[in-house]
């Protein structure tokens, strides 16, 4: 027995950006019928942990060209402008919407919205709610979205494969992970909405969850990822477990210091002034490595590491406005950031690349659409300024949403008969996955080779040895996956097979990751590499995409759209 759901539309993932598409689509059109499919209760999305904030214009000495500008360089003039203008338009209106769902945004003291500086932004634009700017977006959302009938929650279903027939995509299957059935769920427009894949690399910021799933699905049918080589390092992460330490530290002021004592980021000025700790998070981490390499870090168990300094704050503006921070370094580190500086070190973040869509978020795949971090809609480029992707969330989540009813009423359903049969052919290979006793690999070697392979091949500075090294690694991991020995063979939150599922997208994402940075022969945004140290708008002034193919991916590229911001040298 397979259950099957009909619906109008599926929403795969219930994060900012998931959540935001659901109450876009029923707000357009109240009869709609969504899905929402997500592999954990949507208040456990990675969206909850974000700190910071969220940027849009707010402040009279602030406007759209300035912020239009600033994503522009930030990207290093890798996103497309037509993108970026509505982005820049539609952000105010959307943080404000969200205060009025609940969203209860910090004040100055005039009651205005109260704003902070965040690295390559100009002037004050970042929004937030003390730091724990995730938690209360991501309520605000999961509340209003409560209200409508109309949107139907599956939590806890993992989605295994894309349902397409030949004129688009017609449902999705899922894992129900309570029960190990697999169940099918039909629609005539499906959103992938799943986050991000950081967990392809050993230290990062990002949760458990975050292994690249919806990527991978779309490119093993037929939807390039685009830009995947761009990986953004935060240079504040804690050694070890990777946990974010926000880049709000250093825009209230909190400074980068060596195993010297030296503020040392005053003695890189990025081009032109001197922004030292606010400056753009791909030039921060550089830096810290070249500190670290010039003999200047400090040893720590899991490599060296160089400090954050935030005791002159003093501990009043440091309980305001940065409790968690205190928080997490005394729980992680041992370390009360009052007294003591905190111990960093660059950790991977946040993955530019994504789905390639148009901007409506639409792929290539009829009825398919993509939004948030999973997506490539082109805004961040090259590098993400920090505080715009939960904006990106909600700007093109609402934009998804919208253009899938529209085009949900255009197309036909699936047919019931066939994607029955897909769902029992599913729940077949599942059921053979499951506590698969003959193997010669283990899930964790398999995926601890993976990660470090990342990040020796395509860390902060990468060469051509080093990331065909990589290109070749994977591959040859690839074929041991296959390979693989599971001993879990219970059906009920059997945890084993959700690892298995998610390290063969892992693989898939780092396959592409490593495939396109081998490809771009040029520095550029977050893609530094040794051998080639300066951008060549010449040769790469393209995105890149990656196809799938048993074969092996295969590279093409396309246009980026540009606009009346003319490339000019990065400068801060
Ligand atoms: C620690 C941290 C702090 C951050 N701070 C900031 C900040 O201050 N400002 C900022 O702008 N950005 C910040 N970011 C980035 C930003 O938070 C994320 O890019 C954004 O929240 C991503 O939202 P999303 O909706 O795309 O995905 P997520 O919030 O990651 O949600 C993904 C959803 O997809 C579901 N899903 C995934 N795979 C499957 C599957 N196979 N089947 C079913 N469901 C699936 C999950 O269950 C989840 O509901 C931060 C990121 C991190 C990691």
């Amino acid at each position: 027995m397979v259950d099957v759901h009909k619906h109008d539309i599926i929403i795969v993932g219930g994060g900012a950006a998931g959540l935001r598409a659901a109450i876009a689509a029923v707000e357009a059109d109240p009869q709609v019928s969504v899905a929402l499919v997500s592999k954990v209760y949507p208040m456990r999305s990675h969206t909850v942990s974000a700190e910071g904030g969220a940027a849009a214009v707010a402040r009279p000495d602030d406007s759209l060209e300035m912020h239009g500008y600033d994503t522009v360089k930030g990207s290093d003039f890798l996103g497309d402008q037509d993108v970026i203008e509505y982005f820049v338009e539609e952000a105010p209106k959307e943080l404000t919407r969200l205060e009025h769902w609940g969203c209860p945004w910090s004040r100055n003291d005039d009651g205005s919205v109260a704003t902070r500086a965040f690295g390559g932004m100009t002037t004050k634009r970042t929004w937030y709610a003390s730091d724990k700017v995730g938690f209360h977006m991501l309520h605000s959302l999961f509340q209003h979205s409560m209200q409508f009938d109309r949107i139907v929650r599956y939590d806890e279903r993992f989605v295994t494969q894309l349902l397409i027939e030949d004129d688009g995509i017609k449902g999705v299957s899922a894992l129900d992970v309570r029960t190990g059935n697999i169940e099918v769920f039909q629609a005539r427009a499906v959103i992938l909405a799943t986050g991000g894949g950081g967990k392809i690399f050993p230290f990062t910021t990002n949760g458990n969850i975050k292994t690249g799933d919806g990527m991978a699905l779309a490119y093993r049918n037929g939807v390039p990822l685009k830009d995947m080589e761009f990986v953004q390092y935060h240079p504040t992460g804690l050694p070890g477990t990777g946990i974010l330490i926000t880049e709000a530290t250093r825009g209230e002021g909190g400074h980068l210091i060596n195993s010297e004592g030296e503020r040392f980021l005053v003695a890189y000025d990025y081009g032109v002034g001197n922004k030292a700790e606010l400056g753009p998070r791909d030039m921060i981490s550089r830096a810290i490595i070249q500190e670290i390499e010039a003999g200047r870090g400090l040893p720590g168990t899991y490599g060296e590491y160089v400090h954050l300094d935030l005791r002159h704050l003093g501990e009043d503006k440091i309980m305001k406005r940065l409790p968690f921070v205190r928080e997490l370094a005394t729980t992680y580190v041992g370390v009360d950031p009052v007294t003591t500086p905190i111990p960093i070190r660059p950790v991977v973040h946040y993955m530019m690349g994504g789905v390639d869509t148009d901007i409506d978020g639409l792929t290539r795949v009829g009825g398919l659409f993509a939004a948030g971090e999973t997506a490539c809609v082109s805004l961040n480029g090259a590098n993400r300024l920090g505080s715009n992707s939960l904006t990106e969330c909600l700007v093109f989540g609402a934009r998804a949403g919208q253009r899938a009813v529209a085009l949900s009423k255009e197309t036909s359903d699936g047919n019931d008969v066939a994607l029955r049969k897909r769902g029992f052919e599913e729940q077949e290979r599942i059921d053979t996955l499951r506590g698969k006793k003959k193997g010669g690999e283990k899930l964790s070697h398999v995926r601890r080779e993976m990660t470090t392979s990342m990040e020796r091949g395509c860390g902060v500075y990468r060469t051509q040895d080093t990331m065909d090294a990589t290109v070749q690694e994977i591959a040859q991991l690839k074929g041991r996956f296959a390979d693989i020995a599971l001993q879990d063979d219970s059906r009920v939150f059997n945890t084993e097979i959700i690892a298995a599922l998610e390290l063969g997208n892992m693989l898939d994402v780092a396959e592409a990751v490593a495939n396109s940075a081998a490809y771009r022969k040029e520095s550029r945004g977050a893609h530094t590499r040794r051998d080639h140290p300066t951008r060549d708008d010449q040769n790469y002034l393209h995105h890149t995409l990656v196809h799938f193919d048993p074969a092996g991916p295969r590279i093409d590229t396309s246009q980026v759209r540009l606009g009346h911001w003319e490339p000019e040298e990065r400068k801060y």
